[in-house]
């Protein structure tokens, strides 16, 4: 497998100056997904001996924030198919891990399907039902906006099981499941946003996970994944900000001089440096934790996921104002990045419900 730059450089010649057309197109070519794919780009902490590039979570956040820094979408699809593979892994048997992760490390490529048309943020509002039946699970429900669902061979859908909550390993092309896309998302829109309709999914029972569960531990494990990714995902669209601020205040003129002369541009490349800085810095603490497993990672990857969301959307915000009408056009990287950063902070556990985890974190060690 290759290693972190290889891969960083895989990802900057497949992708270019591409990812503008594809949001403009809806699409991204199959090709370019499957080749990330199959070199591990999308499961990049997958270990080297389940066939992953076996990337710490800093190397991979670093990886992220350069796909992130090209193409939101992409990036999308990667934290979708990344948390898909972290299922596996903490929730497969050793039989499961070796039959999923070679698969989601050569090619194929998987989506999560939490949400619901009435449980959004409120995940135990889940209705979705999974039953055993004469040795096969059956799976019924509804879920909303998955991401990758237009591209996917298997989504991982969270459902009610027994007196507790179970997963289930559905290959997109089994009888009973229907996906129709987002149409015209805000941002993010080759991210492949599907509402997914299950009707009687029948499946061998080695297609479930985490048997009996509690839906919380369930969720979070899993959420927690996406969480760090997204923050770093945010890091890339902040780099994308500020290249394209400082580059266009340097060579545009106005009033005589460019306009990082002028001292209230020259705040908001300030503003931009700052944000990223720090956005940087908490999502490398995060991964630090997540990688030493230490007892405070997970609100350590929540508060990185908030300060990151929130610092991109003001970010792409503050570089929209600095490029002006040169970056108020559909295909424009900042324009792009504008509306793509404003989802970050309602995926993966909006900004009001990491303030609700993180103040009850708060109680529980300060008080
Ligand atoms: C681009 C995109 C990609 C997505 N990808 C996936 C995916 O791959 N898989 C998947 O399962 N889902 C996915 N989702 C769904 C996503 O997880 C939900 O949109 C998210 O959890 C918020 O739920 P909601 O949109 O129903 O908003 P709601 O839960 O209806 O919330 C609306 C507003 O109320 C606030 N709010 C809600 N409850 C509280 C509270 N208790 N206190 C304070 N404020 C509150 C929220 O923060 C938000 O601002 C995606 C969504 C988008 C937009």
């Amino acid at each position: 497998m290759a290693d972190q730059a290889e891969l960083v450089g895989l990802v900057t010649d497949l992708v270019g100056e591409r990812a503008g057309g594809w949001d403009r197109a809806g699409r991204i070519p199959a090709e370019v997904i499957r080749a990330l794919a199959a070199k591990g780009v999308l499961c990049p902490q997958v270990p080297a001996d389940q066939g992953g590039p076996g990337l710490t979570a800093v190397a991979a956040g670093e990886l992220t924030a350069q796909l992130g820094s090209l193409c939101g979408s992409l990036r999308s699809l990667q934290t979708a198919h990344g948390m898909a593979a972290w299922a596996v892994t903490r929730l497969g048997s050793r039989e499961q891990r070796e039959v999923y992760l070679p698969q989601l490390t050569s090619g194929a490529l998987a989506g999560v399907a939490f949400s619901e048309p009435q449980a959004g943020s409120d995940l135990a509002a889940m209705t979705t039902r999974i039953r055993d039946e004469g040795g096969m699970v059956v799976v019924d429900g509804h879920k909303s906006w998955v991401t990758g669902a237009g591209y996917a061979d298997l989504l991982l859908v969270f459902g009610r099981y027994r007196d507790g909550a179970a997963v289930v390993a559905v290959p997109t092309g089994t009888a009973g499941v229907e996906i129709a896309p987002v149409t015209d998302p805000l941002g993010c829109r080759a991210a492949g946003h599907g509402q997914v309709t299950l009707t009687g999914v029948r499946l061998p029972a080695d297609h479930l996970f985490g048997a009996g569960q509690d839906l919380g531990m369930l969720v979070t494990s899993t959420l927690t994944y996406g969480r760090l990714s997204v923050a770093w995902g945010c890091v890339g669209i902040l780099r994308c900000c500020l290249a394209a601020a400082v580059r266009h205040a340097q060579i545009r003129h106005q009033f005589g001089k460019p306009l990082a002369a002028h001292q209230l541009v020259a705040r908001h490349l300030a503003e931009l440096f700052v944000a990223e800085q720090a956005a940087t810095r908490t999502c490398e603490h995060a991964s630090r934790c997540w990688d030493a497993r230490t007892p405070d990672f997970v609100p350590a990857v929540v508060v990185a996921k908030h300060v990151a969301a929130r610092a991109a959307t003001r970010g792409a915000a503050t570089a929209m104002q600095v490029l002006a009408s040169a970056g108020a056009t559909d295909g424009h990287p900042v324009a792009r990045a504008y509306r793509d950063a404003k989802l970050m902070e309602i995926i993966e556990g909006s900004s009001e419900i990491s303030q609700l985890l993180l103040a009850e974190h708060a109680r529980a060690v300060w008080s």
